[in-house]
């Protein structure tokens, strides 16, 4: 999609810290990270958010969840956060995980 930052991500128009890739996401690091890891992983195809995810890419994204999750070493736990909308904090309208590590993640969010 036209002006997504997250396409032209995808499109290889606009750099980012690639950690993972396979057909169907992308995962890279989040250019201000809020935990010592931050890794945003999306859907290549343009989704606005999580309830545009159908079985199949939800799929595909919890694969590459696992993925990374075992490449970064992330055993010690972690967040998966999808903001959604206004409420949820969303800026960037093209669905993204943010996968958080690290440190000890405090409840509730602020
Ligand atoms: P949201 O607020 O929509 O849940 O998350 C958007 C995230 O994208 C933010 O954590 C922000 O730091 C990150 N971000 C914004 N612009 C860029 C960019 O150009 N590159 C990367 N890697 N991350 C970005
Ligand atoms: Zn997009």
């Amino acid at each position: 999609m036209e002006n997504c930052l997250f396409c032209k991500i995808v499109e290889k128009k606009i750099p980012a810290q690639v950690i993972y890739e396979d057909n169907e996401t992308l995962a890279f690091r989040d250019i201000n990270p809020v935990a010592p890891v931050h890794i945003l992983l999306i859907p290549k195809k343009h989704l606005e958010n999580i309830l545009e995810l159908d079985g199949a890419l939800a799929q595909a994204m919890h694969a590459a969840l696992a993925n990374i999750v075992a490449q970064e070493g992330l055993s010690q736990g972690f967040r998966v956060v999808a903001n959604t909308g206004e409420h949820g904090g969303q800026t960037i309208y093209h669905l993204h995980w943010h996968i958080l590590s690290g440190r000890h993640m405090g409840w509730p969010p602020g």
